[in-house]
C-alpha cells in the first residue's frame, strides 16, 4: 500500500514563485556583506554530535532536545547543523584561519531543529550568519550591528527595533548566575517545569521565558547590568557611543540573553511586532570564549544570525518592494521545418550579446495561438516570432506582451540592440 508522499513535518518547499523574492533577498544581503569586506564560508550540513554538544552547551534546548542527530554506518554520532557558529569555528581551526590573522566572514544556508513547528519556527529553516574573529570590538560589535541595520534599509523594512544587553565577562556572569539561583530558588514554587529544570543548569535563560505567569517574577529579578564587571561596561558605552553617533535606535533590554552557553558581554536582537511570538528576526553577540574552549588560542569572536524564513515573512506583510524580475522575452517558434535550429542559434546569439537578457524559447510545439497563450502566462515583457518566412528573410518578429503596440519586423542582425534598448 503506497501512502501519499509528503514532506517531512516542519520542513517546507519553497515553491518556484518564492524563490524570486528569496533570490532577491539574498542577493542584497550578499551585495551588502561584500561592499563591508565579508567573504563566503561553506561548511558542511553535517557535523559530529560532539561538536555542538561541546559548544553550544549540553544543557541548551538546542541541544538537549532539539537535534537531529543519528549513528552513521559506521557507528558515528553525526547531527544536522542546528545553527553555523560552531561548524565555522571548527572549520577556522582546522584550517589555521585564525593563526595571526582576523576573518571577516558570513554563510547561508539550512539550518535544522525538532522544535514545535509553528508560524516562524520550522524543523529545517535558513539562516544567514556572519561572524568576526579576532576582533575585541566594541568597534566590530557596532559594524556588524550597523551592516544589519543598512540591509533592513536596503529592503525598505521600518518595523524593526534593536534590541541590545551586556552579559559581562565570563567571570562576571558566573557571579550573577549564583544572584540569580538565589533569588529564583527563593521563589522556586512560582517556576514552571522548564524554568525549574534550569534553575541549577541554565538559570539565565529563565528572563528569557515567554510564560506570562513567570513576568512579575522575572521583573522583579536582579538584573547582569548592576552586577557588570568594569571591563564589560566600558565596553557597552563604547558600543551605545558609536551606534548614537550612527544614528542606530536601540533599547537596552536588561532581560535579553542568548540560548547559547558561548555568549558573553554584546548581545543584540532585532524584533518586530508583525510576526507574533516569533518576533525575533537576527540575532547574535560576541563569544569570546569559544576558541579557546576548543583547544584553540584565545580569539575574540562577534557574530549573528539571520533567520531568513522569518525575514521573507516580515517583508511580505510589510508590503516592501521587491524588485520583480520578469522574463524579457518569450521565444515563439512554428514547428516549420528549419525554423527551431535557426531559433535556438538566434537565442544562443542574443545570450551571447546580452549576458543580462532572460530570454526563455518556448519548447514542444504547438499552434501560434497557443505559444502566445503561454508567452503571456510567463509573465514576458516582450514576444519574439519565428517562422519560416522570417528564417527566410533572416528577420524576427518583435511585439511588446505588455501593451496594444502592434508586431514589428526586426533584422536578426538589429534585434540584439532592440532588446538592448528595452531591457535595462
Ligand atoms: P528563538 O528564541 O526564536 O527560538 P533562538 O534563540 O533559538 O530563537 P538563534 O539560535 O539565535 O535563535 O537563531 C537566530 C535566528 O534564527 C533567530 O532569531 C530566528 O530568526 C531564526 N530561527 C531560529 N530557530 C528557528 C526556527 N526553528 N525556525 C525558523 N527560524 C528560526
Ligand atoms: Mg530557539
Amino acid at each position: 500500500m503506497s501512502e501519499k508522499l509528503q514532506a517531512i513535518r516542519g520542513m517546507s518547499d519553497i515553491l518556484p514563485h518564492e524563490t524570486g523574492h528569496w533570490q532577491f533577498v539574498e542577493r542584497k544581503i550578499t551585495e551588502i556583506l561584500n561592499n563591508y569586506g565579508y567573504q563566503e564560508i561553506r561548511m558542511p550540513v553535517l557535523e559530529k554530535t560532539e561538536l555542538f554538544a561541546r559548544s553550544i552547551g549540553e544543557q541548551t534546548d538546542i541541544v538537549a532536545k532539539e537535534m537531529y542527530s543519528f549513528d552513521d554506518r559506521n557507528g558515528d554520532s553525526l547531527t544536522l547543523r542546528p545553527e553555523g557558529t560552531a561548524s565555522c569555528v571548527r572549520a577556522g581551526i582546522e584550517h589555521g584561519l585564525f593563526h595571526n590573522q582576523t576573518q571577516k566572514l558570513w554563510y547561508m544556508g539550512p539550518m535544522f531543529r525538532h522544535e514545535r513547528p509553528q508560524k516562524g519556527r520550522q524543523r529545517q529553516f535558513h539562516q544567514i550568519g556572519v561572524e568576526a574573529f579576532g576582533f575585541d570590538g566594541p568597534d566590530i560589535d557596532a559594524e556588524l550591528i550597523i551592516l544589519s541595520a543598512r540591509l533592513w534599509r536596503a529592503l525598505g523594512l521600518k518595523d524593526i527595533r534593536l534590541e541590545l544587553n551586556s552579559l559581562g565577562t565570563a567571570q562576571a556572569r558566573a557571579g550573577y548566575r549564583e544572584i540569580l539561583i538565589n533569588y529564583f530558588s527563593q521563589h522556586e514554587e512560582q517556576l514552571d517545569e522548564d524554568s525549574q529544570r534550569r534553575l541549577h543548569t541554565n538559570p539565565l535563560r529563565i528572563l528569557d521565558s515567554k510564560n506570562l505567569d513567570m513576568q512579575e517574577l522575572i521583573k522583579a529579578a536582579p538584573m547582569m547590568k548592576d552586577h557588570l564587571d568594569e571591563e564589560s561596561a566600558i565596553h557597552f558605552e563604547q558600543l551605545k557611543n558609536i551606534l548614537d553617533e550612527s544614528g542606530i535606535p536601540y533599547e537596552i533590554n536588561p532581560r535579553l540573553v542568548r540560548g547559547l552557553d558561548y555568549y558573553g558581554q554584546t548581545v543584540f536582537e532585532w524584533v518586530t511586532d508583525q510576526l507574533g511570538a516569533q518576533g525575533t528576526v537576527c540575532a547574535g553577540g560576541r563569544y569570546n570564549g569559544l576558541i579557546e574552549h576548543f583547544g584553540g588560542k584565545h580569539v575574540p569572536a562577534f557574530g549573528f544570525a539571520l533567520g531568513m524564513e522569518r525575514l521573507m515573512a516580515l517583508i511580505e506583510t510589510s508590503g516592501c518592494d521587491i524588485e520583480a524580475q520578469p522574463l524579457h522575452a518569450y521565444f515563439i517558434l512554428s514547428t516549420e521545418e528549419g525554423v527551431t535550429a535557426a531559433g535556438m542559434k538566434l537565442a544562443e546569439n542574443l545570450r551571447d550579446q546580452l549576458p543580462q537578457l532572460r530570454l526563455m524559447s518556448h519548447c514542444g510545439g504547438g499552434s501560434f495561438k497557443n505559444q502566445f497563450k503561454r508567452a503571456d502566462k510567463s509573465g514576458a515583457l516582450f514576444a519574439l516570432i519565428l517562422g519560416s518566412d522570417e528564417v527566410k528573410n533572416q528577420t524576427v518578429g518583435f511585439k511588446s506582451l505588455r501593451d496594444k503596440s502592434g508586431q514589428e519586423t526586426v533584422s536578426w542582425d538589429n534585434i540584439g540592440e532592440k532588446l538592448a534598448k528595452n531591457i535595462q
